[in-house]
């Protein structure tokens, strides 16, 4: 029996090369060693991006993008949070036994509050419930996410810890963050700030579907600075930053020789950009083309999502109806 892999992107924009590398790039090489569920998490959404009329284009570029990046819908199960509601029914479940100190200490909930005071709705306060719902309905084990979800993947394993001391059982078992790389993958933004994000404005991301011109002027225009002033100094923050970018899309020759660069004080910061921004270029390039092409095809992305919908259904029915039994209904 293959083991089961969870793992769903929010569809509040276009991905990014942070979702790429922490995320789908995992998903695609999981997909014929594991059963894999990927889904497209519009119910996440909600928290930050409410607007009615936004919702399908979201929604819309998370799935094209899945299959342009070469998730296959016949071998992975590919479906829309919203098509299945035993997820909210399970959410509902385990945020009898979530208790409201550990959701307040959770990282992500406190940077939300922090950078939007005016809407701190219980949904974000509730977000890694929902997540542990949506990891435990398919009963998965591994969840490849980026860095920024370790915390909420230690929240799942208390949350289906929790279920199983009250009902005496061993039903769920624990989810564990993957990677095939050897650390999780934290991908920065190039606002010289933190991670790259799809809320984080236009001028920090790098898109999967930015063309070359684009991705040029964003990387030229990253925040930097006047270069080092002393052999092997520490870099800054917005430095660090660029090669940790480097790192990830370029090759490790490139990076090693932009290293070396640094140390000696010889680097030209323009040159170390422009390699960069081709860099991104070219990893980008299969995908950029596959989106525009697949995106045409509203009727091929239905049947992707009503197939993925019914396969999603099957197995998180039969969850419920454990649960349901578990709890004593
Ligand atoms: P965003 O933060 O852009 O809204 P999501 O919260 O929907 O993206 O995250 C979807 C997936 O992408 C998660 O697995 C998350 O860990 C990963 N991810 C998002 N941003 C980054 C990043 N900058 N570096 C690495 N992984 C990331």
């Amino acid at each position: 029996m293959k083991e089961t892999v969870v793992s769903g992107i929010r569809s509040t924009g276009k991905l990014h090369l942070g979702n790429y590398y922490g995320a789908v790039k995992n998903f695609v090489q999981m997909q014929n060693d594991y059963n894999c569920y990927f889904f497209i998490a519009d119910l996440h959404s909600l928290t930050t991006h409410p607007t009615p009329a936004d919702l399908h284009g979201n929604i819309k570029h998370v799935l094209v993008e899945y299959l342009a990046s070469g998730i296959d819908p016949e071998n992975s199960t590919i479906y829309i949070q919203s098509d299945v509601p035993e997820i909210a029914e399970l959410y509902l479940y385990l945020n009898m036994n979530a208790y409201m100190g550990e959701l307040e200490r959770s990282t992500s909930f406190k940077d939300k509050v922090r950078s939007n005071p005016d809407n701190v709705n219980a949904g974000l306060l509730t977000y890694p419930v929902l997540m542990a719902a949506d990891i435990l309905i398919h009963k998965a084990t591994k969840v490849p996410v980026g860095k920024d979800q370790e915390q909420h993947l230690e929240m799942a394993r208390t949350f289906g810890n929790r279920f199983n001391r009250l009902y005496n059982t061993e039903y769920f078992p624990e989810p564990y963050a993957f990677s095939y790389s050897e650390k999780l993958v934290k991908v920065p933004g190039l606002d010289g700030k933190g991670k790259m994000g799809k809320s984080e404005g236009e001028a920090n991301a790098v898109y999967l579907s930015d063309d070359p011109e684009t991705i040029r002027k964003k990387v030229m225009k990253a925040v930097s600075d006047g270069g080092p002033t002393e052999e092997n100094q520490p870099k800054p923050e917005p430095i660090q930053n660029l090669f940790d970018l480097m790192k990830v899309v370029s090759s490790a020759d490139t990076h090693q020789h932009f290293e070396d660069l640094y140390s000696k004080m010889q680097i030209r910061y323009g040159d170390f950009k422009k390699q960069l921004a081709e860099d991104m270029i070219i990893a980008t390039a299969p995908m950029r083309e596959r989106i525009q092409d697949i995106a045409k095809d509203d009727s091929y992305l239905r049947q992707v999502a009503k197939h993925g919908a019914l396969k999603a259904r099957e197995s998180a029915q039969k969850t419920i109806r454990e649960v349901r039994s578990l709890i004593g209904f």
